[in-house]
C-alpha cells in the first residue's frame, strides 16, 4: 500500500556544495565514515537526551548503539543507529536545504579555494552528510522518527539535481544509511578499510560501534571522565595508545573547564625529547576533538608551535548540540582554546617545578631547547615561560641550576640588574677575567653555556622589571671595587698609560680605560653597546664560514693596581720594545678569554719572541 515516491530538487546552495564536494575535493575522501558515524553518534546523544523527558518514545527498547556491515559484492556500506531518526518535514529540512548560514560560508570558502581545497572543511561547516557523494552514486537513508506518529520513510539520492521521499515499511527508529560506492571507491566495502577509518576518527565515539558485529572502539575517552575515576595505568595506557608512545608520560595535566570555554584537556608531557634522536621537528601532539570525535590529530594553531612536544587531546563541547560541529572549528574559536590551555599548562609546570625541583631539573635537562624557543617565538607567554628556564650560576654547584625567579629574589639589595655571562662551559668563565669583579661584590651571574642563549636573553630583555645584562657589557658599572687594598697606578700615570695602550694597539681597540672591577686580573675587554657579543659573533662566523665581519669592536679596561699593568706604565718608557709586546699579547689573552680571538697564530709567534727576550735577560 506504499505511496509512489515523491521527488524534491535540493536548495540551490545543496547543488552547489554537493558539485564542488563530489568534483574538487578528491583526496581524503575517507572523511566521509567520521562524518556519518559522527552524525549517527549526534543523533544517539540527541535520542538519550530526549529519553530523558519523553514518555512515549517509538521502539524505546531499541539499544543506542550504532552498526556498520560492509557488503564488498553488493558494493554497499551501511552505517545504522538508533538514534533520533527523521520525520518526512526533518528529512527536507535537514538534508535538502542548509540552514546554516556556516554553510553558505562552506560554499564560498570552497569556491575561493579551488581545487586545492582540504576535504577537512567537509567536517567544518556542518555539510557532513553530503560528503558521502565523494564516494557514492547513490545514498539512501531509511528512517523513523522517534516520534511515535512517525512515518517508515526512505530518502533517495544520486547527488545531483534532486532526492525522493517513499515510504519504507518497517523501518526501525534512528536512521540507515546505505551507500552504494561508485567504482573507484571501491575499497570501501572492504571491512580492513573502514576499520583503519573508524581507528583513526572514531576510537573514542561514546556510544559502541560494531563493523560486521564486531566490536571496534574500545578505548575509553578518559579525558572526559573524572580525575578520581582514572588510575595511574589508564593514563599511561592511554598515552600510549594516543601518542604511539613507547615512553612514559612524565607529566600529566587533566583539567575540565566551564568558561570561557567548555574545555576537557588531558595533555601529558613525555619522557623523551623525539628531537634530540634526529628525527627532525615534531609535529603538534595535542589532537582537537569534538565531543569524542576527531578533528585534527596535529591541529597546527592550536597551541603555540613550541610545545609541539606535548600529547595528548583537546575536547571541546561548547555548543549546544543542536548547532553544527562548524563552530567549533572556526580559527578564533581554536585559538582561544589553545590559549586557554597552554597558560594552564605553563602554571601547572611552574608549580610542579616548585613542588619537586629535581624532578623538573630532569625534565628541562631534556627539553629545554623548547622554553628557548618559547622565549623567542611565543610573545603572549613570553615572561610565564622564562619562569621555567634554568640556568647553573657562580653560586651554584656544577649542575645545579636555578631560575629567574630564585635569581631575583636573592639579589643584593641595591643590585638592579641581572648578570649572565655566555660562555661554552663552567670552566671557561671561571678561568676568566669577568667573574672576579662580580664574586668580590658578591653578586651573582648566571652561566649560560648555549649558543641559543644569547638570542633568548635578547628577546626577554627583562624579567620581573630587571634587565638582563652581560658581564662583559659596557654598560655594567660595579663601583669601586670592594678590597681597595694593593698599590695602585696614579691617575695621570692611568691616563697616560691608557693614552699610549690606544697608539700602540692602534684599530685593533675602539678604546683603553681604567675599570674597578678587576681583582687579579691585568685585563679585560668588554664589548661595547650594540656590538655583537662573543657567542653571537662566533655564530655569524660559523654561518658566514671565513667572513668574520672583520676584527671585533672592544674596549680594553685595565687594571690600574696589577702588577703587570704598573710595570708595563714603567717599561713603556725604559723599555718600548718589550712594552709593545706585551701591551699586544694582554689584549690577545683578553680577546681570548673573551672568546674574542680569531686567529691564535700571531699570539704563538709573539709567545715566541716574549720567550727569547725573557731568556736572554738571564
Ligand atoms: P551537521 O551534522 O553538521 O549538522 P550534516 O550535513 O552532517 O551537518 O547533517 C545535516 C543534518 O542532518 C544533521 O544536523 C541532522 O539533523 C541530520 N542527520 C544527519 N544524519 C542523521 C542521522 N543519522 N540521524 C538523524 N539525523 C541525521
Ligand atoms: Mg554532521
Amino acid at each position: 500500500m506504499s505511496t509512489s515516491p515523491t521527488t524534491y530538487e535540493f536548495q540551490a546552495e545543496v547543488k552547489q556544495v554537493l558539485d564542488i564536494v563530489i568534483h574538487s575535493l578528491y583526496t581524503d575522501r575517507e572523511i566521509f565514515v567520521r562524518e556519518l558515524v559522527s552524525n549517527a553518534a549526534d543523533a544517539l546523544e540527541k535520542m538519550r537526551l530526549t529519553q530523558l523527558t519523553e514518555n512515549s518514545v517509538f521502539d524505546a527498547e531499541k539499544p543506542l548503539e550504532i552498526t556498520i556491515t560492509t557488503d564488498e559484492e553488493a558494493k554497499t556500506l551501511t552505517i545504522s543507529d538508533h538514534g533520533i531518526g527523521m520525520t518526512r518535514a526533518e528529512l527536507v529540512e535537514n538534508l535538502g536545504t542548509i540552514a546554516h548560514s556556516g554553510s553558505k560560508a562552506f560554499v564560498k570558502a570552497l569556491k575561493n579555494a579551488g581545487k586545492q581545497a582540504d576535504a577537512q572543511l567537509i567536517g567544518q561547516f556542518g555539510v557532513g552528510f553530503y560528503s558521502a557523494f565523494m564516494v557514492s552514486d547513490q545514498v539512501k537513508v531509511y528512517t523513523h522518527s522517534w516520534r511515535e506518529d512517525g512515518e517508515h520513510l526512505v530518502w533517495t539520492s544520486d547527488g545531483a539535481g534532486s532526492y525522493s521521499i517513499e515510504e519504507s515499511p518497517d523501518q526501525a527508529r534512528g536512521s540507515k544509511i546505505v551507500i552504494h560506492l561508485k567504482e573507484d571507491a571501491e575499497e570501501f566495502a572492504k571491512p580492513s578499510r573502514i576499520k583503519q577509518v573508524l581507528g583513526k576518527y572514531s576510537n573514542f565515539v561514546g556510544f559502541p560501534i560494531s563493523l560486521n558485529g564486531e566490536r571496534v572502539n574500545s578505548v575509553e575517552a578518559v579525558w572526559l571522565k573524572n580525575k578520581d575515576d582514572v588510575t595511574d595505568e589508564q593514563y599511561k595506557e592511554f598515552y600510549k595508545f594516543a601518542s604511539k608512545a613507547f615512553d612514559e608520560p612524565r607529566y600529566r595535566l587533566h583539567f575540565q573547564a566551564d568558561a570561557p570555554l567548555v574545555i576537557n584537556a588531558l595533555v601529558f608531557v613525555p619522557s623523551e625529547n623525539m628531537e634530540t634522536y634526529g628525527m627532525g621537528q615534531m609535529e603538534p601532539g595535542v589532537a582537537l576533538y569534538c565531543k569524542k570525535v576527531l578533528i585534527d590529530p596535529h591541529p597546527p594553531k592550536l597551541l603555540p608551535d613550541w610545545m609541539r612536544f606535548l600529547r595528548g587531546v583537546i575536547d571541546s563541547e561548547d555548543l549546544p548540540l543542536n548547532i553544527s560541529r562548524e563552530s567549533m572549528q572556526d580559527s578564533a574559536l581554536v585559538r582561544k582554546l589553545g590559549g586557554v590551555v597552554s597558560k594552564r599548562m605553563l602554571k601547572f609546570l611552574d608549580k610542579e617545578a616548585a613542588d619537586d625541583a629535581k624532578k623538573f631539573g630532569e625534565f628541562y635537562a631534556k627539553f629545554s631547547r623548547f622554553f628557548k624557543e618559547g622565549v623567542v617565538t611565543d610573545h603572549e607567554n613570553k615572561e610565564a615561560i622564562a619562569k621555567l628556564l634554568r640556568f647553573e650560576s657562580s653560586l651554584t654547584e656544577k649542575g645545579e641550576t636555578i631560575g629567574l625567579a630564585d635569581y631575583v629574589a636573592r639579589m643584593k639589595e641595591e643590585q638592579k640588574e641581572i648578570y649572565y655571562q655566555t660562555a661554552p662551559s663552567r670552566a671557561a668563565i671561571e678561568a676568566g677575567p669577568y667573574l672576579e669583579g662580580f664574586k668580590s661584590k658578591g653578586l651573582e651571574v648566571l652561566f649560560l653555556y648555549e649558543p641559543i642563549d644569547e638570542y633568548v636573553v635578547n628577546a626577554l630583555y627583562a624579567f620581573d622589571g630587571k634587565t638582563l645584562v652581560a658581564v662583559n657589557s659596557e654598560k655594567v658599572d660595579l663601583g669601586d671595587a670592594a678590597d681597595a687594598e694593593g698599590v695602585s697606578l696614579s691617575e695621570d700615570d692611568t691616563t697616560k698609560l691608557c693614552d699610549w695602550l690606544k697608539e700602540a694597539l692602534g684599530g685593533r681597540v675602539e678604546s683603553v680605560k681604567a675599570g674597578k672591577r678587576l681583582v687579579g686580573s691585568p685585563a679585560l675587554v668588554l664589548t661595547p653597546e650594540g656590538e655583537l657579543n662573543p657567542q653571537m659573533r662566533q655564530m655569524m662566523r660559523a654561518l658566514q664560514k671565513d667572513e668574520g665581519g672583520g676584527a671585533p669592536k672592544v674596549i680594553l679596561e685595565i687594571n690600574p693596581k696589577h702588577i703587570l699593568i704598573r710595570d708595563l706604565a714603567a717599561a713603556r718608557e725604559s723599555s718600548a720594545e718589550a712594552a709593545q709586546l706585551v701591551a699586544e699579547q694582554m689584549l690577545d689573552n683578553a680577546l681570548l678569554s673573551a672568546g674574542l680571538l680569531d686567529d691564535p697564530q700571531l699570539l704563538i709567534g709573539r709567545t715566541q719572541k716574549i720567550m727569547e727576550r725573557l731568556l736572554a735577560r738571564k
